[in-house]
């Protein structure tokens, strides 16, 4: 048996390794295909791909996006897709003129967050959080590691509960597609699209099961039934749901380096597995 990972975030966004170096991390460990799901991003799926080749191991293009959940009942205010299999047709190229708006839309937003956290108190400006960034997507745990390198808090969970989480005194709420304009571009771009981490939404089994069976109506493919942060009973409850809807499932770590030192590449908080007997049928 081998093993995959389809959730990871390089540099390019706000994890930390660079796309080579955790295609070839993913190699070494023994992984046979690991996917690249920046968010709003899909520059550095080129490295990640050619480091590929370099490795033998199989490169699974994606990317994240953040969309509003759109139903009233909803319990959160975003859910998250994923677009996996990126085509390298034109198809790519609305994709990314749509990405380039986001990624419009996160700077309106970063620049809004800085100048609270500046009201609040804290020395940090635009321009560190973009030299601490690196890469094109920039969010709000860049601002964390920012916080914490100046010394204002003491851990990301601190800079997210006191500053930056939703209850924050500096949150700004970040403007995203919404879920019929997100689950249509992806279909458009001819992407495999997965609804990421359901466990992380803060919502009942029955709230979720329609949910879903609202999400395959407009065309979605999978669900991601393993994640790092999902309990055995998501987990269940995931499989449940796509046997139910018909969909496939998908797995994976959402790795994002040493933003996020506790999730490891390929097995999550350490017994995170997800076979390769899955990658096959999302394929298909
Ligand atoms: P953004 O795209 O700028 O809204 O930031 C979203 C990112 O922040 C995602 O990668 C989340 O995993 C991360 N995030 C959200 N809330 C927290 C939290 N309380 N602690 C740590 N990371 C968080
Ligand atoms: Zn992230
Ligand atoms: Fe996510
Ligand atoms: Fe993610």
């Amino acid at each position: 048996m081998t093993y995959i990972d389809l959730h990871t975030h390089t540099s390019f966004s706000d994890g930390t390794d660079s796309p080579a170096h955790l295609v070839s991390k993913a190699a070494d460990i023994g992984l046979s295909a690991v996917a690249i799901t920046d968010h709003d991003t899909v520059a550095g799926l080129s490295e990640a791909e050619e480091q590929g080749r370099l490795c033998g191991i199989e490169v699974v293009r994606g990317c994240e996006l953040s969309v509003s959940a759109d139903v009233s009942t909803s319990p959160a205010t975003e859910v998250h897709l994923l677009g996996l299999f990126l085509p390298q047709n034109e198809a790519i190229q609305e994709f990314e003129a749509s990405l380039r708006r986001l990624r419009e839309f996160r700077t309106v937003r970063n620049k809004a967050i800085v100048d609270k956290l500046r009201q609040a108190g804290c020395n940090i400006t635009y321009d560190e959080v973009c030299a601490l960034a690196c890469g094109e997507s920039i969010g709000r745990p860049h601002m964390a590691r920012l916080l914490m390198q100046k010394g204002h808090v003491s851990s990301v969970r601190e800079a997210f509960a006191k500053y930056l989480g939703q209850k924050g005194k500096s949150f700004v709420p970040k403007q995203v597609l919404s879920l019929a304009e997100g689950m249509a571009l992806l279909k458009r771009t001819g992407a495999v699209v997965a609804l990421a981490h359901p466990g992380l939404i803060p919502c009942s089994a029955s709230w979720l099961d329609a949910f879903v069976g609202h999400l395959s109506t407009l065309g979605l493919h999978a669900i991601e039934a393993y994640h790092s942060e999902h309990s055995p009973a998501a987990v269940q409850l995931c499989v449940h749901l796509a046997h139910k809807y018909m969909l496939g499932i998908t797995g994976g770590s959402d790795y994002h380096g040493k933003a996020k030192p506790q999730i490891h590449l390929g097995c999550g908080k350490g017994n995170l597995r997800i076979p390769d007997t899955l990658l096959h049928p999302l394929k298909i």
